[in-house]
């Protein structure tokens, strides 16, 4: 167990000025939410196990990233790469996997490549590609996974496909032999919080029906849901739900 009173001179916490670390609010973080995935679930006739928590650790320093683990969680986030390096390595006596989430920018692909599980957040034809290539030329044995991120709320500042364009890539995508592409993610708009994100995840999901159709491969993975809205998305069929705030809240105070 981690000592709550010892956050040790990690540099990220010095920066933010986290001195202290609420042991025992982070435990009853971890629960509530678990407790309201495995609500959520069951509100939908689904099994609790099929829902994995992805713990989105960004910008929290690593001790407190340890006494997450330390409570039970097993799958941790990260969307900066960096970040995900000096965690992973700090971290890798550790029983976790590690999930990139978020925007890949290519240059930092073969280096996280090795690290994690699975991407999140592959948003291009051009990314899946490379990524695909890499696996190759790194030699993967068992390479990470990959959800297409798709833009339901065709919002400009987001990356991905449209429910289109991802139909029309279906025979390049197919191509793609390394990598194995297993769902879709998207995230609601800002400001649909709660059930007001519900029709965004009920359209991830029935594009996924549609595509996994059309390519003729089973497509089990819908990562969406976060702090705000994963009950929602959870209802609508999430298989991965990535949360941070709602873990990390008051921990720091
Ligand atoms: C930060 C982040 C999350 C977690 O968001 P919270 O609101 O803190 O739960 C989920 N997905 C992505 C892509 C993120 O960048």
């Amino acid at each position: 167990m981690s000592d709550p009173n010892n956050v040790g001179s990690d540099p990220v916490s010095e920066m933010a000025g986290l001195a202290i670390m609420n042991w025992q609010r982070l435990e009853a973080n971890v629960q509530r939410v678990l407790e309201r995935i495995s609500e959520a679930a069951r509100r939908s006739n689904r099994k609790p196990e099929e829902i994995t928590l992805v713990a989105v650790t960004k910008r929290h320093p690593v001790e407190w990233v340890r006494a997450l683990v330390d409570c039970g969680v097993k799958v941790l986030g990260e969307n900066y790469p960096q970040e995900l390096w000096s965690k992973a390595e700090e971290l890798a006596d550790m029983p976790v996997t590690w999930h990139h989430i978020g925007h890949l920018q290519g240059n930092k692909a073969k280096r996280t490549l090795p690290l994690v599980r699975m991407f999140h957040g592959v948003d291009s034809l051009k990314l899946l590609l490379s990524l695909d290539e890499l696996a190759s030329s790194l030699d993967l044995k068992d390479p990470p996974a990959v959800c297409l991120q798709v833009n339901t709320s065709a919002e400009a500042s987001k990356h991905g496909w449209t429910a289109e364009s991802l139909l029309s890539d279906a025979d390049a995508i197919v191509d793609v032999k390394r990598i194995p592409v297993v769902g879709l993610m998207t995230m609601a708009p800002l400001g649909a919080e709660g059930e007001a994100a519900r029709p965004y995840f009920g359209q991830l999901r029935e594009l996924r029906d549609r595509f996994s159709e059309t390519i003729n491969r089973s497509l089990p993975e819908l990562s969406m849901g976060m702090t705000s809205d994963f009950e929602a998305a959870i209802a609508e069929g999430a298989t991965l739900v990535r949360v941070g705030s709602a873990l990390f809240e008051g921990v720091g105070t």
